[in-house]
C-alpha cells in the first residue's frame, strides 16, 4: 500500500494514552494497530452471489420503495375497515379475488369485499384484510364476527420493508446472507466492494520441517502456517503462503521483500521473543518501521508491529510469537480486527457469553488472559465453561479441544467456581 500521510509509529505511540511497549495492555496494543492500519484503496463491482462476506464499499440508497405498492398479509378477504360493524357481525358481498402478482383491478363499493391472498395488492380503497380462517362463506356472502379483526389490519405498507431514498446497507458492511436477499429485493444484480486484502506469511525458525520433510532430530513440524491459513481464510483475504525461512540474513530478507512487494500485510510466525539469537528481529528492523512489543496478555507477549518497505510500497507487519496456542490467540486479539478495518469493514465487538465457569482459575491482574474453554449448555439455564487441560502456549491440542476462548481482563483476579466469565465462540467468530 503506498500511504504518503501515513502518522510515524512514533507520533501513534505519542496518541495512545498509557503506551508502554514493554508491557502493553491489549487495550492499548489495539488502539495503536487501528491507528496503523490503512483501509484497501480499489473497488470492483462483484455479481451478488460472489459479493457473499465481501465488505460493500459504498451505500446502497434504495430507489424504490419495498414492497412496492401496500398489500395483504393473509390469505382472506380484504375490506373497507369503516365497514365493520361494531358490536356484531359484518356481513360482505364478495365481488372478485386478487392473487399475488395478479390484483383485482375493479372497484369495491361500500358493503363489497375481495377475496385476496398473501402478496396481492390490496384493491384500491381496500385498508383491511381478515384472514380467511374468522370469516363464515356462503356463496358470496361473507360472515365477519364481531371484533374479528380491526381496521388497518393484516396489510404490509408500500415501502414498509425500505423506502425510496433509504440506505439499505451502508459501506463497511461484511455481506451476509440476508443483505444479499435485501439486494435482490432493491433489483441489484451488482454491489461495489473493496478489492480483498492481499496477506503474505511464512514461518521463521531452523527447527521447522514443512509436511514431507523428514523430522530431524531436535525440529518440529511447522503448524502455524496451517492454523493462520485457516483463520485468514476465514476472513475472506487473499492468501500468499511463502513457506518456512530458515535463520539466515539473506533468506529473510529476500522473504520479506518479496512479501512487502506484493502485499498489503505481512503476517511472520517465530523469532521475536526477547533475547531470540536469530536474524528475523534485525532484518525486521533494517527493512522498515517496526516495533517490538511485550503486550500485557498471555499467551503471546512478544509481537512485532510496524511497517516493512520496499520499493516504495509499505506493507504493515504482525511479527506474530512462535508457540502455536500464541499465534492463534494473538492473530484473534489483535490481527482479526486489524485486518477486517484494512478490508474497509466497520469495526464491530464480537458478540461473547458470560458462561459459569466450572472451576476455579488462577489469574493475576495486570494483564489479559486467553484461556482454552468448552462451553456447554448449563443445566439450569445459561451456559457454563470448563477449561481444556493444560495451557501451555506450546499446546495446540487445548485449543483444538475448545470451541471457546475465556477471555479473563486486564484487571481481574482469581475466577472462583461458579464465578461468570467472558468467553468469545470460536463458532461465528469468522
Ligand atoms: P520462537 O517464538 O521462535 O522462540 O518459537 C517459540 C516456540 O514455538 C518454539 O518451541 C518453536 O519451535 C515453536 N514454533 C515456532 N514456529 C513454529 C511453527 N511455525 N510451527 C510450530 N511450532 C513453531
Ligand atoms: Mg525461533
Amino acid at each position: 500500500m503506498n500511504d504518503k500521510t501515513a502518522p510515524t509509529l512514533e507520533e501513534i505511540s505519542s496518541c495512545v494514552n498509557g503506551y508502554d511497549p514493554n508491557a502493553l495492555p491489549v487495550a492499548q496494543a489495539r488502539e495503536f494497530i487501528a491507528r496503523l492500519v490503512p483501509r484497501v484503496d480499489g473497488v470492483e463491482m462483484l455479481a451478488l452471489r460472489s459479493a457473499l462476506g465481501r465488505v460493500l464499499a459504498r451505500d446502497i440508497v434504495s430507489d424504490i420503495d419495498v414492497p412496492a405498492h401496500d398489500n395483504s398479509a393473509m390469505d382472506g378477504y380484504a375490506l373497507c375497515g369503516i365497514d365493520l360493524a361494531q358490536g356484531h357481525d359484518t356481513i360482505l358481498q364478495v365481488v372478485g379475488s386478487g392473487l399475488a402478482g395478479n390484483g383485482f383491478q375493479g372497484n369495491v363499493a361500500p358493503g363489497q369485499c375481495v377475496r385476496i391472498m398473501t402478496g396481492a395488492t390490496m384493491p384500491a380503497g381496500l385498508d383491511t384484510v381478515v384472514p380467511q380462517e374468522f370469516v363464515k362463506l356462503d356463496g358470496d356472502r361473507v360472515t365477519i364476527p364481531a371484533g374479528a379483526v380491526k381496521p388497518g389490519e393484516n396489510r404490509r405498507l408500500a415501502g414498509e420493508d425500505l423506502a425510496r431514498g433509504d440506505v439499505a446497507l451502508a459501506a463497511g458492511r461484511v455481506l451476509r446472507p440476508a443483505d444479499l436477499g435485501m439486494l435482490a429485493s432493491l433489483g441489484r444484480a451488482e454491489v461495489p466492494v473493496w478489492r480483498r486484502l492481499r496477506v503474505a506469511f511464512f514461518s521463521t525458525g531452523n527447527e521447522l520441517r514443512s509436511i514431507g520433510e523428514t523430522l530431524d532430530a531436535g525440529c518440529v513440524y511447522d503448524s502455524n502456517r496451517y492454523t493462520l491459513w485457516g483463520m485468514l481464510q476465514r476472513l475472506g483475504v487473499e492468501i500468499l503462503d511463502m513457506g518456512v525461512v530458515g535463520d539466515d540474513p539473506q533468506a529473510l530478507e529476500a522473504a520479506f521483500r518479496d512479501a512487502a512487494a506484493n502485499a498489503d500485510v505481512v503476517i511472520t510466525s517465530g523469532g521475536v521473543s526477547v533475547g531470540e539469537a536469530d536474524y528475523t528481529k534485525t532484518i525486521m528492523a533494517r527493512l522498515g518501521d517496526v516495533l517490538f512489543w511485550r503486550i500485557a496478555m498471555r499467551p503471546g507477549r512478544p509481537m512485532a508491529i510496524g511497517r516493512i518497505e520496499t520499493g516504495g510500497r509499505s506493507a504493515i507487519l504482525f511479527g506474530l510469537p512462535g508457540n502455536p496456542v500464541a499465534v492463534m490467540v494473538t492473530f484473534y486479539a489483535l490481527v482479526r480486527d486489524a485486518l477486517l478495518a484494512m478490508s474497509g469493514a466497520q469495526p464491530a465487538p464480537l458478540p461473547m457469553l458470560r458462561a459459569a465457569s466450572a472451576g476455579a482459575i488462577r489469574k493475576k491482574p495486570g494483564r489479559t488472559e486467553y484461556q482454552r474453554g468448552i462451553v456447554t449448555p448449563a443445566p439450569g439455564g445459561g451456559w457454563e465453561v470448563r477449561i481444556t487441560g493444560s495451557q501451555g502456549s506450546g499446546i495446540l491440542r487445548s485449543m483444538s479441544q475448545a470451541n471457546g476462548l475465556v477471555v479473563l481482563g486486564h484487571e481481574q483476579g482469581n475466577v472462583a467456581a461458579g464465578d461468570l466469565v467472558d468467553v468469545l465462540p470460536f463458532d461465528g467468530l469468522i
